[in-house]
């Protein structure tokens, strides 16, 4: 509230008071708060509690504020578990012993065809209800197979049969599709769909757990149909190896009753929301990073959707992928299991789908929490009055592309030309901005571990005059950590291309990959 409305009496009345509350600080942010996971700051309002929080931790500011001084869009800012976002999030008083929630995104249209029809609630997905619909009656070997399912009255013959007219699309074969696509598969679901391009690698085997041994090296749509046919040779399995795009999602995603989201880049999950809200299709949501999962099932019709949620990505690399911060190899079992039963439920008809509902997971605490979610009516997709109407360039929406790429560009070092560096007169500083698990794994002689996110901090250590030379495992973090360098006066400073993984490559084959 303002402080209109009355003009009886002064205005330090109308204040509200000053009140201690707990910021519960997400795990990307927490090195930017000394690592704690919860913190206190003093406000009357959400907004000067996070002002509070930004003036103790002065390096947090530009992650949760834009240049303008406006709350981050890909933020959101939870009061007990209620989204304050859409109800003047600032403005919201606070009370002694509140806890406020900072939620970002994490790795990270029209409106629906079918709700613009009419006003009357659309059915969640195509539920085939007549006789004919439902196929022929089960097989022997079907009653047999699904004998626990025919049990429940929630599911029954009916259901099964439905289960077998029902088709879902998995974008993504990796960490979350793997338990999904097994479970889809074994539930008995007629039709899979798999979108995925990727090879299986060893180190996808920790816990993408569709693959073996033996597929190492086998592209994942051709190990996943093998795998997914042995477990039910019921289920026809639809592969799609390409990149999902602007050009091929709409047609590729249209045939399917409920999109499950299992990928890992925001750019890809922006348009698989976008695409599943202009289809009118539940999209089935789950993320992971490090221990925390995130799930919620996103159908515009009749809930939010992801844009609700975050209207936009943060900015690239704010966010680690699994591939930089590591994922714990259960978690996504889990998260893709939760996602895998909402696809289920769904499909049946059945139960509490979590529409409007955000399942926040913590392994470490083994702590489940719900966040409600509303619809956001300024949402560019789902809200009122939706201003995109399609599918737009989502590589660049999400800050990453050619022109994006170009304006980042920092100076670079080959691992040759480091190497000759190195082992010339007066070599440069060399600083190690990965995380000390990986330096731990394997790191170059004489180099000196300074985490990214310690960087800001500890950026005295590093002599000006001296050329520093900044290296990670791929490349993307020492080039932030560059380009942080160079905005604090440094001159000599450049980052080596292609990380640890090209000097190992290129300069020193014995070194361990990971
Ligand atoms: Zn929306």
């Amino acid at each position: 509230m303002g402080k209109g409305g009355s003009n009886i009496g002064p205005p330090t009345e109308l204040l509200p008071p000053m009140s201690k509350v707990q910021v519960r600080v997400p795990t990307p942010l927490r090195a930017f708060t000394g690592g704690a996971p919860v913190t206190e700051a003093e406000g009357a309002t959400v907004g000067e509690v996070l002002r509070g929080l930004v003036r103790t931790h002065r390096t947090l500011e530009k992650h949760l504020y834009g240049p303008g001084g406006e709350l981050r869009n890909f933020i959101t800012v939870y009061l007990n578990d209620e989204d304050v976002r859409h109800l003047r999030r600032e403005e919201t008083p606070v009370r002694p012993g509140d806890v406020l929630s900072i939620v970002p995104a994490i790795a990270g249209g029209a409106p629906a065809e079918a709700a613009r029809t009419a006003g009357r609630p659309a059915p969640l997905v195509r539920v085939a209800a007549g006789e004919e619909e439902l196929g022929p009656p089960l097989t022997q070997d079907q009653l047999r197979r699904y004998s626990r399912h025919l049990l429940l009255p929630e599911v029954g013959v009916t259901g099964q049969r439905r289960l077998r007219g029902s088709k879902v699309l998995l974008v993504g074969a990796g960490g979350l599709g793997s338990p999904a696509a097994l479970y889809l598969a074994a539930a008995g679901v007629g039709e899979i769909g798999l979108v995925d391009f990727d090879k299986v690698e060893a180190s996808n085997l920790q816990r993408q757990v569709m693959y073996g041994t033996k597929d190492i090296g086998r592209p994942k749509l051709e190990a996943a149909r093998d795998r997914l046919t042995d477990l039910n040779p019921d289920v026809t399995v639809r592969t799609y190896d390409h990149h999902l795009s602007s050009d091929n999602a709409l047609d590729i995603l249209r045939p399917y009753d409920v999109i499950l989201d299992g990928t890992d880049n925001f750019p890809t999950r922006y348009l698989v929301n976008d695409a599943s809200v202009i289809l009118g299709k539940p999209n089935v949501y789950g993320s992971i990073y490090r221990f925390e999962g995130q799930a919620s099932v996103f159908d515009a019709r009749r809930g939010p959707c992801y844009r609700c949620l975050y209207p936009e990505p943060p900015p690239p690399g704010l966010v680690p992928s699994c591939a930089e911060g590591g994922v714990l190899g259960v978690l996504p079992g889990l998260v893709g299991t939760i996602q895998a039963t909402e696809a289920v439920k769904l499909l049946l008809g059945i139960g509490e789908p979590l529409i409007g509902r955000l399942l926040l997971f913590d392994a470490l605490s083994m702590r489940f929490r719900e966040l409600k979610l509303r619809k956001n009516p300024d949402c560019v997709v789902c809200g009122t009055h939706p201003t995109q109407h399609g599918l737009i360039d989502y590589p660049a929406f999400c800050g990453i592309g050619p022109e994006v790429d170009n304006a980042n560009r920092v100076p670079e070092i080959s691992p040759e030309a480091l190497a000759a560096r190195l082992a010339a007169e007066d070599p440069p500083l060399l600083v190690d901005v990965r995380n000390p698990s990986e330096w731990e794994i394997v790191h170059i002689p004489g180099a000196t571990l300074i985490p990214l996110a310690d960087l800001p901090q500890r950026v005295t250590e590093l002599a000006r005059a001296r050329e520093v030379v900044l290296y990670c495992h791929l490349g993307g973090r020492s080039a932030q950590g560059t380009k942080l360098l160079l905005e604090l006066g440094f001159t000599h400073v450049s980052s080596l291309t292609g990380g640890i993984e090209a000097w190992a490559q290129k300069v020193d084959p014995s070194m361990a990959h990971y």
